[in-house]
C-alpha cells in the first residue's frame, strides 16, 4: 500500500509526455493515480529536434517499436553532429556516437594515431570511425551485433519533430491510465505548515491536489520556481548565448544522417534534416549580433523556402538551485536550460525521469533521496556544461567579439582540468556521470584542433612497421563496412520506417 497515491505532471510538452509515459509504464503495479495538466492556449515550446542515442533506451524499455515511432514522429537516423568553422573558419569535422578504431592490447586507439600523427603519417582519425564516414557518405545501418567488427562500435540517435513524439508518448500514456486535463493553472496552493505544494486550480475552477508534482511546466517553471522560488544558477558567465531564432524549411539533397552546427560570429547555426523537412535555427549572444541580423543571417542561408515564420525564443542558460524541492521535482525547461548545441536537453529530461523512477517516493518523500537526486542532476548539468563551453574555448578564431570573448575566458575548474591531462599526453580525466564518453572528447579537442604535445608511453613498446600495418588494416576495414551500407534513405525504406507525408512545400503551408 502506498502513500503517495496521486502524481499530478504539469505540463504537456516533450518533457510532460516523456514524465507521463514512464512513470505510467514503470509503476503499473502501484495503485497510482497519474494526471497530467497542459494548457492549448499557452502551447508548448516546440523546437526540440536532434537526440542523443541514449533516447534508444527510454524507448525499448517502454516498448516502443521503432520504425512505428520514427514513422509517427518523421524522424531521420543520426550518427553524429557536423561541426563547422568552430576551430577555425573552414574547419569541419563530425563529434560522432561511436569510437575511433577499436583498443589494441588494451590501449586506447587514439594513442596510436597520436604516435603515427606526431611522426606525419597520419590520415584523419576519422577516417577509422565507421560513424563518421557513413554519415559523410549519407549511409546508415542498425550496429553490427557481432562485437568483433568494426560495424558494430557505434550508436545512433534520431532527428525527429518534438511535438509529434509528445503527441506519440500521449498515446502511450492514456492506455496505461494517465488522465489529461486541459486548462491553465492560474493558482498554485501551498500546505501552510510543511511548506509542500498542497493542489493547484485551474481557471475553470477545478482544484487538483496531489502528494507528488512533477513541474514540466517549461522556461515559467510554475511550481519550482514561481510557487517555490528554488532559484536559478546562471551560468551565463560561461554559455553566454541567450537567444534562439527557429524556422523550418523545405529540405533539398539527399537526407542526411548527421545534425549540422555551424559557428557565426556572435553564435551558431543548427541543420536538422528530418524527413517531411529541414529544421534550421541560429543561436546567438545578443551582446554582439542584433536581432534582425541574427534573423537575416539565418534566412539567407536556408537551403530551401521557409515554412513558417521564423520564431524567436529567449533563455538564459543555467540550472534550478534544487530540481526537486519539497514535493516538487522539475524535469525538462523548467529545471535549466543548456543551449542544444551538443543536442542534450531532451536527454536530460531522460536523466530526470529516469533518477526519479529509480528513487520515487512510495511511503514518503524521504530528505535522502532528494540529496540524492540533486547531486545527481546537478552533475549532469555540470558536465553537459563543461563539454559545450569546450566548443568555443578550444577554437582558433578570433576573429570577432564573441570569439575573443571566449580567449581570455576563467574556464570551471573542472574542465581546466580536464583540458590540461589532454594536452599533455591524450590522457581523459573520466568524470563520474557524464553522458559524454572519451570518443565525443577526443572527436570535439582534436576536431578543433588541441592536440596533445606527447602519447601514452606504451605505444611505444611497438614497432614502426607493426603499428603502420596494423592502423592501415583497421583504416580499410572501416571503409569496406561503410561501401557495404545502404544509404539512410533506402535503410527507411527497408526498415518500414518511411512517414506516410510528403515533403512540405512552402507553397502548400
Ligand atoms: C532554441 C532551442 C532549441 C532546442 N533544440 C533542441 C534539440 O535539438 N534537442 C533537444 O533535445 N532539445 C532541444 N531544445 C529543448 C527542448 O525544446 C525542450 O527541452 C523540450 O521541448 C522540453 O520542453 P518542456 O516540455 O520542458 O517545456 P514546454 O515545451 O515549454 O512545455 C511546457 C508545458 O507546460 C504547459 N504549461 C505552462 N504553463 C502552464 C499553465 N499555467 N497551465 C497549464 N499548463 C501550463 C504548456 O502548455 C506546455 O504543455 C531546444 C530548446 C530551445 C529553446
Amino acid at each position: 500500500m502506498t502513500s503517495i497515491s496521486k502524481v499530478c505532471i504539469l505540463g504537456g510538452g516533450t518533457a510532460g509526455w516523456m514524465s507521463a509515459a514512464a512513470l505510467s509504464n514503470k509503476f503499473n503495479n502501484l495503485d497510482l493515480e497519474i494526471t497530467l495538466i497542459e494548457s492549448d492556449e499557452i502551447g508548448t515550446i516546440g523546437v526540440g529536434e536532434a537526440t542523443l542515442p541514449h533516447i534508444r533506451y527510454f524507448n525499448q524499455t517502454l516498448g516502443i517499436n521503432e520504425p512505428e515511432f520514427m514513422k509517427s514522429t518523421e524522424a531521420t537516423f543520426k550518427l553524429g553532429i557536423q561541426f563547422c568553422d568552430w576551430g577555425r573558419r573552414g574547419d569541419h569535422y563530425i563529434h560522432p556516437f561511436g569510437e575511433y578504431g577499436q583498443p589494441i592490447d588494451e590501449l586506447d586507439f587514439h594513442q596510436f594515431w597520436l604516435r603515427l600523427n606526431q611522426s606525419g603519417r597520419a590520415p584523419r582519425l576519422s577516417d577509422y570511425s565507421y560513424p563518421v564516414l557513413a554519415a559523410e557518405k549519407g549511409r546508415f545501418r542498425i550496429p553490427d551485433e557481432d562485437i568483433t567488427r568494426i560495424g558494430s562500435n557505434f550508436g545512433y540517435a534520431y532527428q525527429f519533430d518534438a511535438s509529434l513524439y509528445a503527441r506519440f508518448l500521449r498515446n502511450h500514456s492514456e492506455l496505461n491510465g494517465t488522465k489529461r486535463i486541459e486548462g491553465r493553472v492560474i493558482d498554485v496552493e501551498l500546505d501552510g505548515e510543511t511548506g509542500n505544494v498542497r493542489s493547484v486550480t485551474l481557471e475553470s475552477g477545478a482544484r487538483i491536489e496531489a502528494d507528488l508534482f512533477v513541474d514540466c511546466s517549461g522556461f515559467r517553471g510554475l511550481l519550482i520556481e514561481q510557487a517555490l522560488q528554488t532559484g536559478y544558477d546562471d551560468w551565463s558567465q560561461w554559455l553566454p548565448c541567450n537567444r534562439a531564432i527557429a524556422v523550418p524549411c523545405e529540405s533539398r539533397g539527399e537526407l542526411l544522417p548527421y545534425t549540422r552546427a555551424t559557428a557565426r560570429t556572435a553564435g551558431w547555426q543548427w541543420r536538422i534534416p528530418l524527413q517531411h523537412r529541414t529544421g534550421n535555427g541560429h543561436v546567438y549572444w545578443n551582446e554582439f549580433v542584433s536581432d534582425d541580423e541574427a534573423a537575416h543571417q539565418l534566412m539567407t542561408s536556408l537551403e530551401g523556402p521557409a515554412l513558417a515564420e521564423p520564431k524567436q525564443l529567449f533563455f538564459k542558460t543555467g540550472r534550478r538551485n534544487k530540481f526537486w524541492n519539497r514535493n516538487v521535482v522539475a524535469i525538462g525547461l523548467s529545471a535549466g536550460f543548456l543551449e542544444p548545441l551538443e543536442s542534450t536537453s531532451i536527454h536530460l529530461i531522460q536523466e530526470g525521469i529516469t533518477a526519479l523512477v529509480e528513487l520515487f517516493p512510495t511511503t514518503e518523500i524521504n530528505p535522502l533521496d532528494i540529496a540524492e537526486y540533486n547531486t545527481h542532476m546537478a552533475l549532469n548539468f555540470e558536465r553537459v556544461r563543461d563539454f559545450l563551453l569546450l566548443h568555443y574555448v578550444a577554437t582558433q578564431r578570433d576573429d570577432s567579439e564573441m570569439w575573443r570573448f571566449f580567449r581570455s575566458m576563467e574556464l570551471p575548474q573542472s574542465l581546466q582540468e580536464k583540458i590540461a591531462a589532454w594536452s599533455s599526453r591524450g590522457y581523459l580525466l573520466k568524470y563520474e556521470f557524464g553522458v559524454f564518453l572519451p570518443p565525443s572528447w577526443i572527436a570535439v579537442m582534436l576536431g578543433q584542433n588541441l592536440l596533445p604535445e606527447g602519447y601514452d608511453p606504451r605505444v611505444d613498446r611497438y614497432a614502426d612497421g607493426d603499428l603502420v600495418r596494423e592502423m592501415e588494416r583497421v583504416r580499410l576495414e572501416t571503409e569496406a563496412a561503410v561501401r557495404n551500407t545502404p544509404t539512410q534513405s533506402e535503410f527507411l525504406t527497408r526498415y518500414g520506417a518511411t512517414s506516410d507525408s510528403r515533403p512540405l512545400s512552402a507553397s502548400l503551408t
